[in-house]
C-alpha cells in the first residue's frame, strides 16, 4: 500500500448511524423493523452488527479517511449506475491460471454448467446468492498473454518474489469487451496486482463509472508469502480443509465487496461491515461477510431482493458447506460463524414479524 499521512478518524455517533440507514415510509414493514433492531442493538455484545472500531495506525481509515455516506446521500447520487432490465448481468472474467484444471467455457444455457473449476464454481454460486436475483455469468478465461499487460517480479516478503500484473492494461481490455447487457464486469486473478510503480501492490481496483474492476486472490493463498512455493490452487490439496475454506471465504468476501462498489457504495464507516475499507488481512477478516443496515438498505434498494429469502438461501449455502467439514471443526471455522450469524439474523427477523 502507498504511504499516506495519518489523520484521525472518529466513528459516527449512534444517532448519525441510525439516520444514515434511511428508513422511509414505503419500506417493507418487517425490513424496517429488522434494520431498526440491528442498528439499535449494535452496541450490545450479543448484537449481529458491531460498531465501527477506532482504527489502528495500519487500518484503512487511518490511512485513507473516508466521508460517511448515508443511504440518502447514496440514493441521490446522480452518477449512480442503476440496475435496469437488459443491463443487469454481473460478469466475472477469470484472468490467467487458477489451477491446472481451470477451464471455463461459457455454456449456451449459462450458469454453472460451463464452470469446471471448483473454486470458480464456488465464487459464482456465492455471488448469485449475495446479489440475490441478478444474473451472474462467468466468462471464458483469458490467458495473461492476451492482455499485453506490464508485469514485474516483485519482492513481496523477504526473499519471496511474485509476478505482479499492472492493472492499467486490464482496465483497457475490460473497457473494450464490456457486454451489452452487462451491469458490470469484474476480472479476477491469482496473480498479484499493482496500479503503478509507486505502489507495492493492490488487492484490487475498480472504476464504478466505467463499470469495470479487477482484483486478485493471490494474497489469500496460504503459500503466498512462503519462499519457493507455487501459488496455484492445485497446491491447495496439500493444505488443510480449514486453510482451503479460509482462502475461499476470503475470496468470496473480496468478490462481493468489489462488486458492491459497482452499485455506487463507498467504503462504509458506520458499522463493522463487508464494505469497510481494508488495508490488511486482519482488518479484512474483522469486517466479515455481511452488510451493515446502511449498506444492506442500499443494496436492497438497488436490486430489490427479498431480504428474508436472501438470508435463507445464504444459510442453505453454508449448511451444505458445513456438511463437508469435520463435526469437531473449531471456532476457526469461518463457515460455521457465518451459519450461526445467519441463524441469529433469521431468528431476529421472525421476532420482527410477530
Ligand atoms: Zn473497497
Ligand atoms: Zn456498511
Amino acid at each position: 500500500m502507498a504511504e499516506e499521512e495519518e489523520k484521525p478518524f472518529k466513528p459516527p455517533c449512534k444517532a448519525d448511524a441510525f439516520d444514515a440507514v434511511g428508513l422511509y415510509p414505503e419500506l417493507d414493514k418487517d425490513f424496517t423493523k429488522f434494520l431498526q433492531r440491528t442498528t439499535f442493538d449494535s452496541q450490545s455484545e450479543e448484537s449481529l452488527i458491531r460498531p465501527m472500531p477506532l482504527p489502528g495506525p495500519q487500518d484503512w481509515l487511518s490511512r485513507f479517511p473516508t466521508d460517511p455516506e448515508s443511504f440518502e446521500k447514496w440514493e441521490s447520487r446522480e452518477e449512480r449506475n442503476e440496475v435496469v432490465v437488459g443491463k443487469n448481468t454481473i460478469y466475472i472474467l477469470p484472468i490467467g491460471e487458477f489451477s491446472e484444471q481451470t477451464r471455463v467455457e461459457e455454456h449456451a444455457t449459462g450458469k454453472h454448467s460451463g464452470v469446471t473449476d471448483p473454486f470458480l464454481a464456488e465464487l459464482l454460486e456465492y455471488a448469485e446468492i449475495f446479489f440475490f436475483g441478478l444474473p451472474i455469468k462467468m466468462l471464458p478465461r483469458v490467458p495473461v498473454e492476451s492482455l499485453n499487460a506490464t508485469t514485474r517480479n516483485y519482492e513481496v516478503a523477504r526473499g519471496v518474489k511474485r509476478d505482479q500484473l499492472q492493472t492499467k492494461e486490464i482496465f483497457l481490455f475490460l473497457l473494450h469487451m464490456l457486454p451489452r447487457d452487462a451491469y458490470c464486469v469484474l476480472a479476477i486473478t491469482m496473480m498479484d496486482l499493482y496500479p503503478d510503480r509507486r505502489w507495492n501492490f493492490v488487492f484490487g481496483q475498480a472504476s464504478t463509472r466505467d463499470r469495470i474492476g479487477v482484483f486478485s486472490f493471490a494474497r489469500n493463498h496460504p503459500d503466498f508469502f512462503s519462499a519457493g512455493k507455487v501459488v496455484s490452487l492445485d497446491k491447495l490439496s496439500e493444505v488443510s480443509v480449514l486453510a482451503k475454506q479460509l482462502m475461499t471465504w476470503r475470496s468470496c468476501n473480496i468478490l462481493t465487496h468489489e462488486i458492491t462498489h459497482m452499485f455506487g457504495l463507498e467504503h462504509c464507516v458506520y458499522f463493522s461491515c463487508l464494505m469497510n475499507g481494508r488495508n490488511h488481512e486482519e482488518e479484512s477478516d474483522r469486517s466479515g461477510s455481511f452488510l451493515c443496515p446502511v449498506c444492506l438498505h442500499k443494496m436492497q434498494h438497488a436490486i430489490g431482493f427479498d431480504f428474508v429469502a436472501r438470508y435463507k438461501t445464504m444459510l442453505a449455502f453454508y449448511e451444505s458447506r458445513l456438511a463437508t467439514v469435520d463435526e469437531d471443526s473449531t471456532e476457526e471455522d469461518r463457515y460455521k460463524k457465518c451459519y450461526n450469524w445467519l441463524q441469529k439474523a433469521l431468528k431476529l427477523i421472525q421476532e420482527c414479524q410477530t
